[in-house]
Order: structure tokens, then sequence, then C-alpha cells
């Protein structure tokens, strides 16, 4: 339930898409158990830390055969809230913001982004992907009446602070930034950053290191 969810630590949270990713693979192959040592070879990662994140799914495994995989998979599925995928707003629809309202997959991804809200006239009344994009002034009215938990910030970072209160003040509690701007929110208010920047430079920092080995 709810409980166990919050027992997770952050890092088996972040290595449960892992797990599922395999097991969606071997269902494909209309497999029916797998072991930890499985898992393990196939994510890179020792079993013993595999068997612990597992651990977490309530779902135990038999000698010799390992762990059910349809049980499984249900059980991952539940513990990150993919079963009942949760629906997002998202604000600046500029490059970012359509490549998300494009391809995010809500079975796979457990987001499902509704619709998109900008400033720019030309952006308004057009679709991505059959999905509306609204003017932002729209919002508040809208994530009340449809109870809209979760933004999506990929509008310029200048405007992201004042974006993040308008989500706040319309009753969100949840926000996936994509800007630089490090946000102030209430107490109670999830931020949860993607930092491109960062992620790039912990790439090129790595690849200095392998070149240097050249
Ligand atoms: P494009 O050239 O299509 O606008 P972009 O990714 O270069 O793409 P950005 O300048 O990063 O555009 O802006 C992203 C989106 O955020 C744009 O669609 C822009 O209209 C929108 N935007 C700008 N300011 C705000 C704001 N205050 N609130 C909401 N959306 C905004």
């Amino acid at each position: 339930d709810d409980n166990t969810a919050l027992c997770i630590p952050k890092p088996a949270l972040r290595r449960l898409p892992g797990y599922l990713r395999c097991l969606h693979a071997l269902h494909k192959e209309h497999e029916t158990w797998v072991s930890c040592t499985y898992l393990a070879d196939y994510l890179k990662m020792e079993s013993s830390l595999v068997r612990k994140d597992l651990a977490y799914t309530g779902v135990s495994g038999r000698p010799k055969v390992g762990y059910e995989i349809g049980l499984l998979t249900q059980a991952i599925e539940r513990l990150i809230g993919w079963d009942n995928r949760q629906d997002a707003f998202l604000v600046g629809v500029g490059n970012l913001g359509r490549a998300l309202l494009g391809h995010l997959e809500p079975s796979l991804h457990g987001l499902n982004i509704i619709c998109g809200f900008d400033i720019d006239p030309d952006k308004l009344s057009t679709e991505v992907r059959g999905k509306m994009i609204l003017p932002l002034n729209k919002l508040p009215d809208l994530a009340r009446r449809m109870h809209i938990d979760i933004g999506v910030i990929t509008c310029p970072a200048a405007a992201a602070q004042s974006v993040a209160e308008l989500m706040v003040n319309s009753g969100m509690r949840a926000i996936w930034n994509f800007t630089q701007t490090h946000l102030q929110v209430p107490e109670g208010i999830i931020v949860e950053n993607v930092d491109l920047a960062s992620s790039i430079a912990v790439l090129l920092t790595r690849f200095a290191e392998l070149k240097q080995h050249d």
C-alpha cells in the first residue's frame, strides 16, 4: 500500500523502472519466472542489491525458480504508482515542452500530461499529438476542476518561479522542474528537478577522464 511505498529509499525507487524494463522484455518472450541473478546480469548490478530492492515489493521469490514475472511486475508498478497513472499539466510549450507532450508514454512512464499551457498567442489553439495548448490564465480553474496535482515546467527559467507559484496557488502539489531556476515553494510541495546542465557536466567530466587514458 502507500505506506510501503513511503518506506522505500529513493535510490531503490529509482532502480525500480529498470527492473520493469527487464520484466517487460521477459514477458514478451513468454517467460514466467525470473531470478535475482538474471535481473542483476541484465542491469549490471549486484544480485544482493536486487534481492534487497525486490523485498520492498512484498513478493517473495521461490527457491530455484525465482519470482513470478506477472506478480512482480504488478507489485513494482503499484509501488511506483504506475497502476494509478497521474495526470499532469505542462507549462511552456517550446521545443522541450513539445517533446514531453508528444513522447512521454503514460503506460511506460506513469505520467499522463493531458494538456499544455503557454502565453504565446501563436501556440494557442494548436495541438501536439492531439493534446490542446491553452492560455496560461485558464490553468488555475482547470487544475482545480480536474484535480490536477502535478505540474511540469518547461518555460524559460526566468518565468519558472512565477509559474510554480501559479501552480501552487491552483492547488498543485508536485512540480517536475526542467528549468535551471531553484524554485521556492511552500512546505508540503514537492519539486523534482531535471537538471540537464549538471547531467551534461557529469557526462563531459567522465568523458574527459576516459580520454586521458587513450
Ligand atoms: P520556441 O522557439 O518554440 O518558443 P523554445 O524551446 O526555444 O521554443 P523557450 O524560449 O524556451 O522556447 O520557451 C518555452 C516556451 O515557454 C515557449 O513556448 C514560450 O512561449 C513559453 N513561455 C515563455 N514565457 C512564459 C510564461 N511566463 N509562462 C508560460 N509560458 C511561457
